[in-house]
């Protein structure tokens, strides 16, 4: 196995000074052994207010409210480097705290490096409107930050989910106060030590571990706060969104999923099985567009199925740093046992397992946050199994009769994140991709992502989107400004 664990101080970032945190100390889990890594302070409601005062001071600060576009994007290609020369040792950390395998890790801490290039070149190249002129004034529409935003995340990818967050929000202008999930702190951490020490103006950052129900709640509902960015549960997007609506602030929600995965009579079986498995094992099943829910035609599902559960049971299960991991432990041994609740609803629910439900039977593996990639069959669309979110490695399977059929049951769920179609057949992929209700379909591919392109959810997924040109401007106000252009008087006073 590949780098010993490298602790970071235990100092939070609130609004430019590192310190520690006054909040309780929180432990910090290796999901792949059960060890504690290290014992991290927490930010309070008063860091908060510390926090949102200092942001909001930096924000008005002339040195950085002044800058034109393309000198507040050489921050962001400063902070894109230091995350490049920092890569190795971020996914490793990375690797650690979350246990994914190092492999995935690399690539979402190359996706935070690109997303701040990314949204630096948007910064670059967006166009301000001047409007059709109605009248002897000129008529334009202008983008000026919020102010400080808040930024609160989940455990499942924080790098590249803060980043996601920080890179467009600072390019739109606005100072940011994260709020990492509880058991993920230390990669997020790590990213503010780069980008402070990546000479990002003091206060524009500040990043603040704790509770949700304290530090995250204190964010959301802060006066000084004029937009909040939520990524995480449904349950808990629902109550950011309820403390929006009493401020009548600006929320953007990245919530969950239980994404269908489709398989028409004649889909490639190999690269549907291959991209399927991909869909719903990698990340351990902890994504949220996992593609959870499986349909396939009726006509080839008893093959089809049979190929699947014969390669999923040849996965192999492993330390995350161990090279050819291809399932790694979960987050927290807290969230693999609400995984295994799961499955032993789905038995409970006539569900049958055909492969996995359980832990691994390997010595070597029983201090971690384990579990077997589970494949099940039987259930029917309306069970609990089929319509909440696991957010593991446990695939449902359904077989369907006909288009309707499909749509009916695929669009049969409160969510609407992703959707993933396998056929040859574009010209029925493209008609079942416009009517399946999801923020993204993919065809004959899946899990692929480009920050170009924008991402959300629909239904009880999410609002609004990150990413794409429109990521940054959900960090921006619009004002519209008349220029007058009249050399006489008003004739209306005279
Ligand atoms: P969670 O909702 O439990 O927590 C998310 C964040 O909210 C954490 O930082 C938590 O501390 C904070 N929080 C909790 N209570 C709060 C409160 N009262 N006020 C403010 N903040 C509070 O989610 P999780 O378990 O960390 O993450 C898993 C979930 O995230 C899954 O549902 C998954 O689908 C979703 N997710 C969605 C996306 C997306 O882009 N749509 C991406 C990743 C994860």
């Amino acid at each position: 196995m590949s780098g010993e664990f490298e602790s970071v101080p235990d100092e939070i970032l609130i609004g430019g000074c590192w310190k520690r945190g006054t909040g309780p100390a929180g432990e910090v889990i290796d999901p792949g052994t059960g060890a504690v890594l290290q014992v991290m302070t927490q930010a309070t409601a008063d860091d908060v207010d510390t926090a949102v005062a200092l942001g909001a001071a930096a924000v008005a600060d002339p040195a950085w409210r002044d800058l034109l576009p393309h000198q507040r994007a050489r921050y962001l290609h400063r902070i894109a480097d230091a995350i490049e020369r920092s890569a190795e040792r971020l996914a490793l950390l990375q690797s650690y705290n979350t246990g994914k395998t190092l492999a995935e890790t690399r690539g979402l801490v190359a996706s935070a490096a690109g997303t701040f290039r990314y949204f630096a070149a948007v910064l670059e190249t967006a166009d301000e409107d001047l409007t059709t002129q109605r009248g002897n004034y000129l008529t334009m529409s202008v983008r000026e930050p919020i102010g400080v935003v808040g930024a609160i995340a989940p455990w499942n990818s924080p790098v590249a989910s803060d980043a996601q967050k920080i890179a467009p929000a600072l390019a739109a202008g606005n100072a940011v106060v994260l709020k990492p999930a509880e058991w993920t702190p230390l990669v997020s951490l790590a990213l503010a030590r780069i980008i402070d020490e990546a000479g990002l103006p003091s206060g524009l950052l500040s990043v603040l571990p704790g509770r949700g129900s304290v530090v995250g709640d204190a964010i959301v509902n802060h006066p000084g706060i004029g937009k909040v960015t939520f990524t995480g549960g449904t349950r808990t997007g629902r109550m950011v969104a309820h403390a929006a609506a009493e401020k009548l602030m600006p929320v953007s929600l990245e919530l969950g999923g239980k994404s269908p995965t489709i398989v028409l009579a004649d889909a490639d079986v190999e690269q549907a099985v291959s991209g399927i498995m991909y869909g719903i094992f990698s990340s351990t099943g902890q994504s949220c567009i996992a593609g959870s829910r499986l349909f396939v035609d009726r006509r080839i599902y008893g093959d089809f199925l049979a190929r699947l559960v014969e390669k999923t049971a040849r996965l192999r299960v492993g330390p995350g740093r161990e090279p050819g991991t291809q399932v790694a432990p979960m987050v927290h041994a807290e969230h693999r046992d609400s995984v295994a609740r799961y499955v032993d609803l789905a038995r409970a629910e006539g569900g049958r397992i055909l492969c996995g439900g359980g832990i691994p039977d390997d010595d070597r593996l029983r201090d971690g946050a384990y579990y077997l990639p589970t494949v099940i069959d039987g259930l029917t669309n309306d069970s609990r199994t089929c319509q909440e979110e696991i957010f593991g490695p446990v695939l449902v399977a359904l077989p369907f009769d006909g288009e309707d059929d499909l749509l009916a049951q695929a669009n049969d769920s409160v969510f609407g994140l992703a959707a993933g179609i396998w056929t040859a057949d574009y010209r029925r992929a493209w008609r079942l991709a416009r009517r399946l209700q999801a923020g993204t379909v993919w065809i004959n591919t899946y899990k692929q992502f480009s920050i170009s392109t924008p991402f959300g959810g629909v239904k009880e997924s999410g609002l609004g989107v990150e990413k794409g040109r429109a990521g940054i401007a959900a960090y921006s106000r619009q004002k519209s400004i008349y220029l007058g252009l009249d050399d006489q008087p008003n004739p209306w006073a005279d």
